[in-house]
């Protein structure tokens, strides 16, 4: 036969037949984002926190001017005005809110206030001092939550009685227990809870211990939005509700426009736009938003509470990637959240239709918790969106041609706590005061890069199968 396949001919095929499959990848990757334009979805809040409501703004009806525009009326945004106007109380400020203030996951999160270490929740990173400057920075800002939203007379329902870490396997008791240790002699405050005193604590004996952190707390996510929103307002922002911006043109004075035709023009531009951010026309390559879901219960009899014996009411999440969380409001009812997440291709922002299997696989896992729930069905469920980085850590800084764009991200469902520690640090980055926060590990840090479609939709699902089966979640 003439087409005898020699051992170099076969090696030259493979080399031409990879760099051919390399360069249409590349291609491809290229010419995705313009065959695939993202859509901008803002769907309504059904969260049981946004039955509490917050007085709705009226809409930007003329255009205007600023010193800095914020795009997004959740904790980002509502803090960096906050801090903004703090640190110069003279500037124009305006927000600019596609719905209502807390209508993205700043008013439908699992209501937990954590604290974190260096790249993530409660991971050690190479520099033990960097470590613990950021667990105190966000314990003392915890401290700030409850101060700005007292003076501004909005009472947030923060309890920071702790918050437990609660372990599923006996692998994952030894790892909490020497990272507990190790913690202890770094001079962090975390206490190992053994099988019995977890059990007394949450009334579950599913767990075989718990990591405790006595700093950490709960929220009513609503509420805490309207803290913020109220302490900026107080402090002279304007805040523009049911105001989609729908272009940005950069440059030394931005120009925004709104669907409703108006321009705003302002020489900061702050982007607090969360999973949202890539419809905007950034960090299209670095956030990946994910719906999560959460449901509630109707209020619980006092008997019932008893029987099921979580004494402490202390918030908890488990040891696993795909972390279920859980946590008991000051009416008595108990939310879980977590496990199944999904991503819909082209980052798609609609919510989904499969969520009755998600809320059935989390009414599962919560009879599994607490065995005396079986029978009872949520009263509510709602999804919410994610902003995951594929390195788990968060971003704040600032970018754009001409340097005058910030943006806080990437808080990978950690973000209650950390907006508001962002809107500080956004606000003196624009001021210029870049020393105070420029050893920190995520600010202006370059993200992991995450590739156009159709290579992020395969990634991210086979990221999502890999933890599904690791942890073993339905
Ligand atoms: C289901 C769920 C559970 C979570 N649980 C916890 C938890 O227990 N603890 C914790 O610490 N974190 C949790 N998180 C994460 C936390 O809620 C977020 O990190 C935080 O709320 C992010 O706040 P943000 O202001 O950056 O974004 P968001 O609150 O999402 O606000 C972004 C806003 O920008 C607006 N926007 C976007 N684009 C535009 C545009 N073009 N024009 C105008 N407006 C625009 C959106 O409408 C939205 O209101 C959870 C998140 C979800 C979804």
């Amino acid at each position: 036969m003439s087409g005898k396949l020699t051992r170099r001919g076969f090696l030259k095929k493979t080399a031409v037949a990879t760099a051919g499959t390399a360069a249409g990848a590349a291609v491809l990757n290229y010419a995705s984002p313009h065959l695939l334009p993202e859509q901008p979805v803002f769907q309504p809040n059904r969260s049981h926190w946004a039955k509490y409501q917050i007085p709705v703004n009226p809409s930007l009806g003329e255009d205007c001017e600023a010193d800095v525009a914020i795009i997004g009326g959740g904790y980002t945004g509502l803090s960096s005005a906050y801090h903004v106007l703090r640190n110069t109380p003279s500037r124009k400020v305006v927000v600019l809110e596609a719905k209502r203030c807390g209508n993205g996951a700043s008013g439908r999160n699992g209501a937990m206030v954590l604290t974190m270490t260096a790249d993530r929740f409660i991971v050690f990173s190479a520099d033990p001092a960097m470590d613990k400057r950021i667990y105190d920075l966000t314990v003392e800002n915890i401290g700030t939550l409850r101060e700005v939203s007292s003076s501004a007379g909005i009472d947030c329902e923060l309890d920071t009685h702790g918050a437990l870490e609660v372990f599923n396997t006996p692998d994952a008791v030894e790892a909490g227990t020497a990272y507990i240790e190790k913690a202890r002699r770094l001079g962090f405050p975390f206490e190992f809870w053994d099988r019995q005193r977890t059990k007394d604590a949450v009334g579950s004996n599913r767990y075989l211990g718990a990591l405790f952190d006595p700093n950490s707390g709960q929220v009513h996510p609503m509420k805490l939005t309207h803290g913020w929103k109220a302490a900026a307002e107080g402090v002279g922002a304007r805040v523009f509700e049911n105001t989609p911006v729908v272009s940005i043109e950069e440059g030394s004075t931005h120009r925004l426009r709104t669907t409703g035709g108006r321009e705003i023009k302002a020489k900061s531009l702050v982007l607090a736009t969360n999973a949202y951010t890539s419809k905007a026309g950034h960090f299209r390559n670095t956030v990946v938003p994910l719906h999560a879901y959460i449901g509630i219960t109707p209020p619980l009899e006092e008997g019932t509470l008893n029987e099921i014996g979580w004494r402490s009411r202390l918030p908890f999440f488990d040891s696993r990637t795909l972390v279920y969380y859980l946590g008991l409001t000051r009416d008595n009812r108990i939310h879980i959240g977590g496990g199944r997440v999904d991503y819909s291709f082209n980052s798609g922002l609609a919510e989904r239709g499969d969520g009755e299997s998600a809320y059935a696989a989390l009414k599962r896992e919560l009879v599994r918790i607490f065995p005396r729930l079986a029978g009872m069905n949520f009263e509510t469920t709602w999804s919410g969106l994610v902003d995951m980085t594929p390195d788990f850590a968060p971003a704040v800084g600032r970018t754009g041609k001409h340097g005058n764009v910030y943006y806080g991200l990437g808080y990978c469902g950690h973000g209650v706590n950390l907006t508001s520690l962002f809107g500080r640090i956004i606000a003196d980055l624009e001021l210029g005061l870049d020393s105070r926060w420029d050893t920190l590990p995520f600010v202006n840090r370059t993200p992991l890069y995450v590739p156009n479609e159709p290579f992020r939709w395969l990634g991210v699902q086979g990221a999502l199968e890999y933890y599904r089966r690791a942890d073993h979640i339905e």
